[in-house]
């Protein structure tokens, strides 16, 4: 990935709004582009896009919409949200995106619902750590690639094109840092280049890139990648050598509850509703509700980095709900047990330990770790066992934008003509893994792109 820096260049074929990813953050910047008569195309380097957005449990906070007013929640608000975001991020992520994010969301989920037909509806049966409303909207078998193909439909039914199977390999840029147009590498090797007058950096982060990891976040490296290995930090490495503001590099949202070893995540409901994870020796080892991000590294640290997660059957029946969570029951990674001793000689540890283990959560008595087990009732056999690993989901360090979504140098000044959203751009999480509030992600991809689509396209028509 690189750029080549030259004062003028001749293309022959420019396009006004190029976007760079056809996932969540592009598709709906490239709609946001094109309500507002810009001409666009997205590059994608896939064959078939099939981003983290396709992969994820299609879940996207939102606060104050009209579907959460119909559904009978009345008193959640953007300030709620945003202070939530707030929260858990320690109050360490950029304050003023943060609260435009969250003041904003309502508007997109609505504008895509009214507008595309999105297929999501509120999530009222349980709350996400760090929630203090359920602002969850969801596809309805909470899974992400139902988002995305409407999204893709909803791009091809306006006439946008999309050049699929086109890695952008460069940028060419002037010496004030406008981007004059970018090179594509074909899967047969064929280079072409392409002018535009506003590109939009859409194409997530370093997730699946080792030698990124390596270098920004070496213990994520060590852990179990779930997100989408297209996604090579190839906006950071241009961002890099534009000289841009990239920011908390070693931020990610990890997941604690992967299977092992077949790689998809339990519902998260299991924990919310009262199960909580053990070590092969049987004892628990954290606060598992703080957040399924920071509990990646709390299960990777456990000996063998492995653990097991424990539920029962009420709590299976929200966890039930999510894609993932039925694909692990369909491939065999969920296990029922109606004795303590079976689930002990399945861990391979002692039954008394595990005994003792569930009998002192069971009391609901002050937490060692700190968790409050008061709000939930105890977990009643059968009980359901699944041996879990910790995950990498996607990276959250990115490129500095403002709130027009255009990135920065690193004295503040935005770049010419230059947007990025979505995981490509310094996410809400702040620098580490325990800053991630549950939706961040598509909070994140699906409110700057509306907002990238809508300033690029400012940009065009006014030059
Ligand atoms: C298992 C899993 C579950 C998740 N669940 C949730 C959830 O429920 N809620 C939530 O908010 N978030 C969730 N996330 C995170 C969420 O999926 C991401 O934050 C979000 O999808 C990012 O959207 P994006 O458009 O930035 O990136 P993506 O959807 O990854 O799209 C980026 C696209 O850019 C393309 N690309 C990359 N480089 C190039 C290049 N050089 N040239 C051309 N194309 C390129 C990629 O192929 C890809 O299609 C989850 C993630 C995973 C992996």
């Amino acid at each position: 990935m690189g750029l080549v820096l030259t004062e003028a260049k001749e293309f022959s074929n420019t396009v006004p709004v190029l976007i760079v990813g056809a996932g969540a953050c592009g598709t709906i910047a490239a709609l946001a582009a094109n309500e507002r008569g810009a001409e666009v195309l997205i590059l994608e380097r896939d064959a078939k896009p099939t981003g983290s957005t396709s992969l994820s449990g299609g879940q996207i906070p939102a606060a104050g919409t009209k579907l959460q007013r119909a559904a009978g929640l009345l008193d959640d608000t953007p300030e709620l949200l945003y202070q939530d975001i707030l929260a858990k991020s320690h109050g360490e992520c950029d304050h003023e995106i943060a609260r435009l994010i969250a003041y904003e969301a309502g508007k997109t989920i609505e504008w895509l619902v009214d507008r595309y037909r999105l297929p999501v509806s509120c999530v009222l049966d349980f709350q996400y750590p760090g929630h203090s409303r359920p602002h969850m909207h969801a596809s309805p078998s909470r899974h992400g690639a139902e988002l995305l193909t409407v999204l893709l439909a909803a791009v091809e039914a306006e006439g946008i094109p999309i050049a699929t199977s086109a890695l952008v390999t460069d940028l060419y840029a002037d010496a004030s840092g406008r981007i004059l147009g970018v090179r594509v590498k074909r899967p047969d090797g064929k280079v072409e280049e392409i002018g535009c007058d506003a590109l939009i950096l859409a194409c997530n982060g370093f997730g699946g890139s080792k030698a990124m990891l390596a270098k920004h976040i070496p213990e994520a490296a060590e852990l179990f990648y779930e997100g989408h290995t297209g996604n090579q930090g190839d906006a950071i490495a241009w961002g890099e050598a534009l000289g841009a503001s990239i920011k908390d590099l070693g931020s990610f949202q990890g997941h604690g509850a992967v299977c092992s070893p077949h790689g998809m995540h339990l519902g998260w409901a299991h924990v919310t509703e009262g199960g909580f994870h053990v070590n092969k020796e049987g004892r628990r080892f954290s606060n598992e509700n703080a957040g399924y991000s920071e509990q990646a590294l709390k299960v990777h640290r456990q000996p063998g980095n492995v653990a097991w997660a424990i539920w029962d059957e009420r709590c299976e029946k929200i966890a039930n709900q999510q894609h993932s969570h039925v694909q692990a029951n369909e491939s065999g990674a969920i296990r029922k047990f109606d004795s303590v001793e079976a689930m002990a000689k399945a861990i391979g540890c002692d039954a008394a330990v595990l005994k003792n283990t569930i009998e002192t959560v069971a009391r609901k008595e002050k937490d060692a770790f700190g968790r409050d087990f008061s709000t939930k009732p105890a977990l009643k056999p059968p009980y359901l066992m699944s041996k879990i690993m910790g995950a990498l989901t996607h990276t959250q360090g990115g490129l500095e934008i403002n709130k027009e979504t255009r990135v920065l140098r690193k004295d503040g000044t935005p770049f010419p003509n230059l947007f990025a959203g979505g995981g490509a751009a310094r996410g809400l999480s702040g620098p580490a893994d325990w800053g991630y509030l549950s939706g961040s992600g598509l909070l994140m991809a699906t409110n700057t792109g509306r907002l990238a689509g809508e300033a690029a396209a400012k940009l065009v028509k006014a030059s």
